[in-house]
């Protein structure tokens, strides 16, 4: 008899608790935090948009082109939220998050444990990769070994210019573009750009001459948004976005409209 009073006067308190922080907890600073990101109308994204194609700019259009562009896109439509995107260099857009100008980062930017100690991402979107790019009629460099000793330019801020400043005795450029990186090899002032797979890939597809991509892949990659530490409610957002939108066939669709009829792995 006695236990099953204590019982109910627990069940009473428990209820009474879960009441309470149904009607906002009274004021509680987290929770009214949460409320604030949950009712978020309009996600800041940036990107560094010279990546195609991930994220670039054409003349021809309005609003930025590319895989990332138009994921983020249905992402915010699956989230009910508008997406405001804006342009910064790849090196400042982990600053930008941090400081809590931005609300995510999608910019073909790959998951690792440095980043993830200032970011949280989202699931993996996209399985990438580094290779290296050089002049066509260059017969000397053909691995990633060769570069020792040679001038390599890369993005600053990459996992490009982490790997290639391993290599020994490398002359290495860091330069704010891949598409910098390319003019500097098409005007003979470096031996190789080292660069993402999918990006060197599709400039070479747009009829650069004078320059080849080599099937050597230095490391295997995946893409992830990139979300500031502070907001975990928003990662549960997108990756639930995403996993619906994989579900749909969404996904699939965007994949394909810029990957050509490649699977998704
Ligand atoms: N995936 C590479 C990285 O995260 C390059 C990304 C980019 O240049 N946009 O470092």
């Amino acid at each position: 008899m006695k236990l099953k009073k204590i019982l109910c006067v627990l069940t009473a308190a428990f209820m009474a608790m879960t009441l309470l922080a149904g009607c906002g907890g009274g004021g509680d600073k987290k929770e009214a935090d949460s409320k604030a990101k949950s009712e978020m109308k309009v996600m800041r994204v940036a990107g560094s948009i010279d990546f195609a194609p991930f994220e670039f700019q054409d003349e021809t259009k309005k609003e930025y082109q590319g895989f990332d562009m138009d994921l983020i896109r249905a992402i915010g439509k699956e989230m009910g939220v508008k997406v405001e995107i804006s342009n910064i260099t790849f090196d400042g857009l982990i600053p930008a998050l941090e400081a809590g100008n931005i609300d995510a980062i999608i910019s073909g930017m790959t998951i690792n444990d440095a980043r993830k100690k200032k970011v949280l991402f989202s699931d993996a979107y996209y399985e990438s990769g580094l290779t290296m790019v050089v002049a066509s009629d260059n017969s000397t460099i053909k691995t990633f070994k060769d570069l020792e000793g040679k001038k390599v330019a890369v993005q600053i801020g990459t996992t490009s210019a982490a790997e290639v400043r391993k290599i020994k005795d490398v002359k290495i450029t860091e330069l704010d573009t891949p598409s910098i990186c390319f003019m500097e090899l098409m005007a003979g002032n470096v031996d190789a750009v080292v660069n993402d797979r999918p990006v060197n890939d599709y400039f070479i597809s747009r009829g650069f001459d004078g320059v080849k991509a080599l099937p050597e892949r230095l490391t295997a990659e995946e893409y992830g948004i990139a979300i500031n530490k502070k907001n975990p409610e928003l990662q549960k957002k997108v990756n639930a976005a995403l996993k619906k939108l994989r579900e749909k066939g969404e996904y699939q669709k965007i994949f394909d409209k810029w990957f050509a009829a490649k699977k998704v792995k």
